[in-house]
């Protein structure tokens, strides 16, 4: 039966599933797409047994394993819309997302079962099963005991295939609702814009309860019949290790700042990759300079979120600009707007995202109000993200809304002081954040990591009014070891807010 997503893993399957690897794994096993097709069948039966109907949500928080995407592809094949949610989330988190979702089963690890169980039999969730890290677990042994053919249930391109929570810095998570043609869509377009075809075989060593690694990074070799090597987290030695049987690799921008303290790294060691892809956060321009250097790759930067799959990315073949995200992809549309009066700017003026095309997800689950503020009348999203596009067609970022300074009147980009801090000697990278000021409203305030040999503060902000307007010129530089990062590197600025709320008084 027609099932929009998975009939695109069937359009490319090899013609020989048994002989061609899907996953290998770090500890060398190997499992083919026949081996996908059997289990992720066996899973699309367990579920049915199970009770899980077409529309169901089949929740899931358990570490990354083969077994995890089969069971995401089972989830899919039965029609079922499948829910991952991050390993770091407690129990007092997980019964908000299972009390909003609703689901009918939720798979947890092993070793959480028993404090999650009552969580979830509280948020009425009628099944509840186990996977571990290795793959095992009750949700496994019912897929081993279930029969592997299995007629996919027939979904269309606007059915939901997924939800996933927006990681919420502020207010409540939102469930972003995936539609099989979101995902579809998107996959075809990164594999024909990245030039994947079965021969890659991509270093994934992302987690998999994040857009990123399960649906960027997964569904595009899905999308080819490619192979991928599947590291249950990122370890730099390990990931170096690979490269000389690899093509690819996609990551988060501390992936490459990692590696590239790896003196393993070189020339040689990458000669086999043929495009290294980041995300997620914004790789500094410095770490693309230095990547390039030492390995003669250019990284190639893209710019997506949770709620609409990818947006924009560098060109394969062109100008891979540092510091920019690239233009729009195939089929998106990307423009540019004054958040005040929503007019559409020129290039090179700084206002907020919207984007519009296929990739774009249907709503937030149970929602609407939310959905419908985030969406405009001609139906282009609402990004939070600010930026410009350049002449060229480049879309730059200059940060999340909620990270726009307002001091004394003046709106300031965080991206922009950064920038100019980041070149000054001494200094590894910066945040720049906005504090509560008596004065001004927001007080420009930069958290900087460096060397033991950067100026101290009134020299470095003497260095800086030389360059930058007094109004955005920092009040205060704060010197700390390491800035916060949430699980795909981005720099939570939240955490940074709330730690020196006061600093000012304020
Ligand atoms: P998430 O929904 O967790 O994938 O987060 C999406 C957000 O990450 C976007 O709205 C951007 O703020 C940020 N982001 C993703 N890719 C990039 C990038 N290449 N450069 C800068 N920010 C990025």
């Amino acid at each position: 039966m027609p099932n929009h997503l998975f009939d695109l893993v069937r359009a490319h399957l090899p013609v020989d599933p048994s002989a061609k690897t899907f996953i290998e794994t770090g500890d060398g096993i190997h499992l083919s797409y026949a081996d996908l097709l059997a289990r992720s069948g066996a899973y699309a039966t367990a579920l049915v047994v199970l009770g899980v109907k077409p529309g169901d949500r089949v929740a899931v928080q358990a570490e990354k394993s083969p077994d995890f995407i089969f069971l995401y592809l089972g989830a899919v094949r039965a029609g079922a819309v499948f829910l991952p949610l991050n390993t770091a989330y407690t129990a007092t988190e997980i019964d908000y997302f299972l009390s909003d979702a609703d689901p009918v089963l939720f798979v947890c690890d092993p070793a959480k079962a028993e404090a999650l169980a009552a969580v979830a039999r509280k948020a009425g969730v009628a099944e509840i099963r186990t996977l571990g890290a290795d793959g095992r677990g009750s949700i496994a042994e019912a897929a081993d005991a279930a029969q592997t053919d299995f007629s996919d249930v027939t979904r269309g391109p606007d059915d939901l295939a997924a939800i996933l929570y927006t990681s919420g810095t502020t207010g409540r998570s939102k469930g972003a609702m995936l539609s099989h043609d979101n995902l579809a869509s998107n996959a075809l377009t990164l594999k024909e814009s990245w030039r994947f075809t079965a021969d890659d075989v991509l270093i994934h060593a992302l987690p998999v309860f994040h857009t990123h690694g399960l649906f960027v990074a997964t569904n595009v070799v899905l999308a080819t019949g490619g192979t991928l090597l599947f590291l249950a987290k990122f370890d730099p030695g390990r990931a170096l290790a690979l490269m000389a049987r690899a093509t690819a690799m996609m990551g988060v921008p501390t992936f490459y700042t990692r590696l590239l303290k790896e003196p393993g790294l070189t020339r040689e060691a990458t000669a086999a990759i043929r495009l290294f892809v980041s995300g997620s956060a914004p790789l500094l321009a410095e770490t693309h300079r230095d990547w390039q250097a030492r390995t003669g790759h250019a990284i190639l930067e893209r710019y997506g979120m949770t709620e609409t799959n990818m947006n924009t990315s560098n060109p394969y073949a062109g100008a891979r600009v540092a510091g920019t995200v690239g233009p729009a992809l195939p089929g998106v549309a990307v423009r540019v707007v004054d958040p005040e009066t929503g007019r559409v700017l020129a290039a090179d003026a700084v206002g907020m995202i919207e984007v519009k095309g296929p990739n774009v997800f249907k709503g937030y689950w149970r929602m609407p109000e939310k959905t419908a503020a985030e969406f405009k009348a001609d139906g282009f999203f609402i990004t939070g993200d600010l930026g410009k596009i350049d002449p060229q067609g480049y879309v730059h970022i200059v940060g999340r809304g909620k990270d726009l300074i307002i001091t004394g009147g003046y709106n300031v980009y965080p991206k922009e002081i950064e920038n100019e801090i980041d070149a000054l000697p001494g200094v590894v990278e910066s945040a720049v954040i906005g504090l509560a000021h008596a004065d001004f409203g927001e007080g420009v305030t930069a958290v900087v990591v460096a060397r033991p040999d950067v100026a101290p503060e009134a020299e470095m902000l003497r260095a800086l009014e030389a360059r930058l307007a007094r109004y955005k010129c920092p009040k205060r530089v704060l010197f700390v070891d390491e800035l916060p990062r949430n699980a795909m590197g981005k720099v939570q600025k939240n955490v940074l807010r709330d730690t020196y709320a006061r600093l000012y008084g304020g």
